[in-house]
């Protein structure tokens, strides 16, 4: 396999740096003149950008983002899937508008009628009976994990090593030596050691799942059908089958997250690969940017809290930890009904899913021209790139692969180009509005990127 050459990676990159600098004077002095916002920017995250300051916008629509430099950039982070639908879609634009114009009611504790039309729609795609909504995937990512607890009487939640749910504090985990379970590096101050709360395992390993599980302390096992916070980690025939057998003998439940996932389709992984959650998480895309999430439980989990509820000794209707004042409200209930009724439909999925082929196909040629030491996976209309050959099997080989210089010098690269790629991988993201030319854009720009390096 080539080897990367070092000091042609540091010359490459500080010419795109300088290029990046020189290229958007207006968003480094926004930047600059940040002093109240602590890391200079509206929450932390948004340092992740490459160049030493992020692009600031001004507009967005469909698939096309401009900076306050007027820049334009042909978008496949997509806000990191918040805008799966595109920019601003119309559908859902129109019902916001409405909702909070013409109809008004912004968040009033009332439930409204486009909610059950949500909710049908959500078994129907999804298969799960029951719906509540949450403001974000981590909000029903934590709520749901506290549900699977009351449902089963058991403490602790099973997760992969690199995985990723939002800020749930049993998630961020790894496996340790012999068999325990630690904190994976940078959590922020864990409110207790995590082998309290959480059994860790080995994505695509079964039997590091059921090690786990025999404990009998697992109320859940929560998961992505496939790894995609530490690049795409696809999962390998039979291990989500796997999963499901193993949850169901060791009486734990399975908890599928597929709020990147449902890339995959229309009705998501779980439809795809005939999935059989007892939880289902989905959040961010489903309300076109509007913030929104959702869980779905079986009739079971119901069964099992309401039997608690009932009994008096869990509350899920007032302070009990499940639930939130502006969940479920007006605005973002509309605004899913939109999303899902005209803007994320089969026919958007269709020309996706075909639109990400290509990318991958693109990404593979020039990778296999130049003989790259990386890899491409593709999740339906999600397609990304690591700096590993063959595709990382495990979160840890992932992790492993991961390359700080290579990331920034490639995410210049593309900015430089006129194309945005997701800042924590190398992820691109179609919606209903790219177009074969975006894509055919990129692998060009791939193409003359990659080359300069490898070539
Ligand atoms: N689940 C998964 C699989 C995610 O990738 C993320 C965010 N990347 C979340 C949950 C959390 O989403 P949010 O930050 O919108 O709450």
């Amino acid at each position: 396999m080539p080897a990367t050459d070092r000091a042609r990676l540091a010359r490459l990159l500080a010419a795109e740096q300088e290029r990046y600098t020189a290229d958007h004077p207006r968003s480094r002095e926004l930047f600059e003149a940040g002093g109240n916002l602590f890391g200079r920017v509206p929450m932390t995250w948004m340092n992740k950008w490459s160049g030493g300051f992020p692009l600031y916008l001004d507009h967005a629509r469909g698939n096309r983002i401009t900076d306050v430099d007027g820049h334009t950039y042909v978008d496949f982070a997509l806000g990191d899937t918040g805008a799966m639908a595109g920019h601003s879609p119309v559908p859902t634009t129109t019902a916001v508008a409405r909702r909070m114009g013409e109809l008004g009611g912004i968040t009033t504790m009332l439930p409204s009628e486009d909610a059950q039309w949500v909710g049908e729609e959500l078994t129907r795609r999804f298969g799960m009976p029951l719906w509540s909504f949450t403001l974000s995937a981590t909000d029903a990512n934590r709520w749901a994990v506290r549900l699977a607890r009351l449902a089963t009487g058991r403490s602790k939640i099973l997760v992969f090593a690199y995985c990723y749910h939002g800020s749930v504090d049993e998630t961020f985990a790894i496996p340790g030596p012999d068999g325990t379970t630690v904190s994976r590096p940078g959590n922020v101050a864990p409110p207790v050691p995590l082998d309290l709360t959480t059994r860790a395992a080995t994505w695509n390993d079964l039997a590091s799942v059921e090690r786990e599980l025999a404990h009998g302390d697992v109320a859940a096992i929560l998961t992505e059908p496939a790894l995609t916070n530490i690049g795409i980690v696809l999962p390998e025939p039979g291990f989500l089958e796997g999963l499901r057998e193993l949850a169901t003998r060791y009486g734990a439940l399975l908890m599928i997250d597929e709020t990147h996932t449902f890339s995959a389709g229309w009705g998501g992984a779980t439809r795809e690969w005939a999935l059989q959650p007892d939880i289902f998480v989905i959040g961010k895309s489903i309300g076109g940017g509007i913030p929104c999430g959702a869980y779905g439980i079986s009739a079971d989990v119901a069964a099992a809290v309401t039997r608690h509820t009932d009994a008096g000794d869990a509350d899920i209707v007032d302070v009990g930890g499940v639930g939130g004042t502006l969940a479920g409200n007006a605005l973002s209930t509309a605004a899913m009904r939109a999303t899902l009724d005209e803007v994320l439909t089969e026919d958007a999925f269709a020309h996706m899913t075909s639109l990400a082929e290509a990318f991958t196909d693109g990404v593979r040629e020039t990778l296999e021209a130049f003989d790259v030491p990386w890899s491409v996976s593709r999740l339906g209309a999600r397609s990304e790139y690591r700096f590993a050959r063959p595709a990382p099997r495990t979160g840890e080989e992932s992790a492993a692969a991961h390359d700080d210089d290579i990331d920034a010098w490639m995410h210049l690269a593309m900015v430089n180009r006129g194309i945005l790629m997701t800042p924590f991988h190398n992820m691109a993201l179609m919606c209903p509005e790219t177009t074969r030319e975006d894509v055919d854009r990129h692998t060009e720009a791939f193409r003359e990127v990659v080359g300069e390096l490898y070539g």
